[in-house]
């Protein structure tokens, strides 16, 4: 019964550095979140020694009286949330959860579009060296060299053309809301499956600032730990149970043991909480702030040093910096703002000319200093911050104070020490 830093000194300090690093940074990084202590007590409870194969009522093991009471409460809680008659949640990641969904509702050899990982898109939508790009004939629609917008008629015309069994609509880097109607008729007409995969944006749709896939995908598919702000899992909805067999056995014992139960709980709490005022008001927070990002990062300086933003600004939690003009490479930007003390990560554009390491843009996300408590006023400086630190006359003791008086004046965890 020894504490972790009696046990295992080694580990316990890569915790203290970790829960350091989180404080005295600024986290921008669009698919992180900060967990609430409720959410942080189950994950590291006891629930995590039961084995509870199978689904509550429907157990391989004994002794799952009490944790069939925790998924119970998840999946109503989910279903609840997201207007779904169907939910599992205990995939244990997001990838996890979309390759049960493709194995639910394809079959090896099927054709499968999706949008272009370059362009947005995600591993398990199709890539070569994924499960998806190996098991399914995966291609791709990309977006308008224009617009940088996703377009509809190209997703039509691709459609007819490779008559693919499974449409995907869904996306990790894209700053606007997709046509889920338009999705949905093409798929009729094409006789496809559609697979939503909102995984970034579903805490937006749970807190009724974006519009929800759930009545026109056959599948929804999620994590929990992006904007939502759970614990690091996934889980599946949809609209009707007539695909609910299919989807549970391709969940367990398709592509999974036995479910982590200490996770589900902190799922069940995370969706009670995404079901609050408190909640909504946080993604009002995320959108409005990535939106003064947008502003700052398209202000006349901006494009004078060579930055801009792809589609020119946001709908959602993300901001995609265009810096294909500017002489910082996506690496050497991220390194950049790490220096001055914010986490990002560098992220390909679409038709990038610099190589998939180096990058010609940087993904910038809201949501852990929505969750962190940062209003309009703190995200119109950070977004000064960040403007400022891409310009080559940049100052980093000038701009890293900045940012510490910042994470001074909204304190992560309080009274947490490991
Ligand atoms: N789907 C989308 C759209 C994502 O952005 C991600 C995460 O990056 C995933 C699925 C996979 O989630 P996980 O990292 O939990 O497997």
């Amino acid at each position: 019964n020894a504490p972790l830093s009696e046990v295992d000194p080694e580990i316990a300090e890569v915790l203290r550095l970790e829960l350091g690093r989180q404080r005295d940074y600024l986290e921008m990084i669009a698919s992180e979140n900060f967990v609430p202590r409720a959410v942080l007590e189950s994950a590291g409870s006891v629930l995590t020694n039961k084995y509870a194969e199978g689904y509550p009522g429907r157990r391989y093991y004994g002794g799952c009286e009490f944790v069939d009471i925790a998924e119970q409460l998840a999946i109503a809680r989910a279903k609840e949330l997201f207007g779904a008659e169907y939910a599992n949640v205990q995939p244990h990641s997001g990838a996890s959860a979309n390759a049960a969904v493709l194995s639910a509702i394809a079959t090896p050899g099927d054709t499968i579009l999706g949008l272009e990982l370059a362009h947005g898109g995600h591993l398990t939508h199709g890539m070569k060296l994924n499960f998806s790009g190996k098991l399914y004939n995966a291609v791709s629609y990309g977006v308008d060299p224009e617009t940088f917008l996703v377009d509809m008629d190209v997703v039509r015309d691709k459609a007819r053309e490779h008559r693919p069994a499974v449409i995907i609509a869904g996306w990790s880097a894209y700053p606007r809301q997709l046509d889920f109607a338009a999705f949905r008729e093409i798929a009729d007409e094409v006789g496809a499956k559609l697979w939503v995969d909102m995984a970034h944006f579903a805490g937006l749709v749970a807190a009724g600032l974006h519009p929800s896939p759930v009545p026109y995908a056959d599948v929804v598919s999620s994590t929990v730990h992006k904007t939502i702000g759970g614990p690091r899992s996934g889980f599946i909805l949809s609209r009707d149970t007539a695909l609910a067999k299919a989807l549970n056995s391709n969940v367990f014992p398709g592509q999974q043991g036995g479910p982590l139960m200490h996770v589900i709980a902190a799922k069940a709490t995370a969706f009670k909480l995404a079901a609050t005022d408190e909640f909504r008001e946080r993604q009002v927070r995320t959108i409005s702030g990535a939106k003064l990002l947008a502003e700052a990062l398209t202000s006349e300086e901006s494009r004078a040093a060579g930055v801009n933003v792809l589609t020119g600004g946001t709908d959602v939690h993300l901001v995609l910096a265009d810096l294909r003009a500017s002489e910082l490479s996506g690496q050497e930007a991220e390194d950049r703002l790490h220096e001055v003390g914010i986490t990002v990560n560098k992220n390909s554009v679409p038709f990038d000319p610099r190589p998939p390491m180096v990058t010609s843009g940087i993904r910038i996300g809201t949501p852990a200093l929505a969750t962190r408590g940062f209003g309009d006023a703190e995200f119109a400086e950070v977004a000064d911050i960040i403007a400022k630190a891409l310009r080559p006359d940049y100052d980093p003791f000038a701009l890293r104070a900045r940012v510490q008086k910042l994470t001074d004046a909204f304190p992560l965890y309080p009274g947490l020490e490991y």
